[in-house]
């Protein structure tokens, strides 16, 4: 459809179209308020507006880009092999890594320090991508984590990063997004209690 270019005389008084706009605004403020206020958004429309989180839960899809996690080998060590390719491919350069020499002659190296700065993450997962040896993904499933104001928390470590695999192995995607929404809902009820992070 053309887009009509010329304004008529009333529309150039702009007046109107100010009073228009707004009086559709606020009808519509209203109009939902008292839907969601009375409950009946789900009946009237057939799916809600919007998700109560963390009370209900959105499906993400398969190839959803969640936390990272560092992969293990089947004896429990680490698979990064501390290459810096992720590093080096990552925009927002927000992974910091440090290698060292392993003791095991025939592993190169490994590394002593691994960390991201979800903060400065964008979640493009170009590290995945980048990752020779299949040692990071994003496939836990879980939206990044929200730590209490104290930015140093959203640095996540090799330690957290390693723990997300065995959690991920031990209790399945499923369950662990379960686990994630009951921490939620206990932050959201008692916001001063102390609650496990990662
Ligand atoms: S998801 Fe993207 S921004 Fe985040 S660490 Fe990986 S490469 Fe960097
Ligand atoms: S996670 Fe993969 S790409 Fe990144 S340093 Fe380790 S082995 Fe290299």
């Amino acid at each position: 459809m053309k887009r009509r270019e010329e304004m008529n005389f009333w529309e150039r008084l702009y007046i109107i179209e100010v009073v228009k706009g707004v009086t559709i605004t606020f009808s519509r403020l209203i109009r939902n308020f008292f839907l969601f206020a009375f409950g009946y958004q789900k009946k009237l429309i057939g799916v809600p507006a919007v998700i109560q989180y963390p009370d209900e839960r959105r499906d993400y899809p398969e190839r959803f880009r969640g936390r990272h996690r560092l992969t293990l080998k089947p004896n429990g060590d680490i698979k990064c092999t501390a290459c810096f390719l992720c590093a080096t491919a990552c925009p927002a350069k927000c992974i910091h890594i440090e290698a060292s020499e392993h003791d095991d002659p025939n592993i190169e190296k490994f590394p002593d320090r691994y960390e991201i700065d979800t903060l400065l993450c964008i979640y493009c997962g170009y590290c995945v991508e980048a990752c020779p040896v299949d040692a990071i993904r994003m496939d836990t499933g879980i939206h990044p984590e929200v730590y209490p104001p104290d930015p140093r928390m959203f640095i996540e470590d090799k330690e957290v990063l390693m723990q997300r695999s065995r959690d991920l192995e031990d209790y399945g995607p499923k369950v662990l997004y379960q686990m994630h929404m009951q921490k939620m809902q206990q932050v959201e009820k008692e916001p001063t209690k102390e609650v496990k992070y990662g």
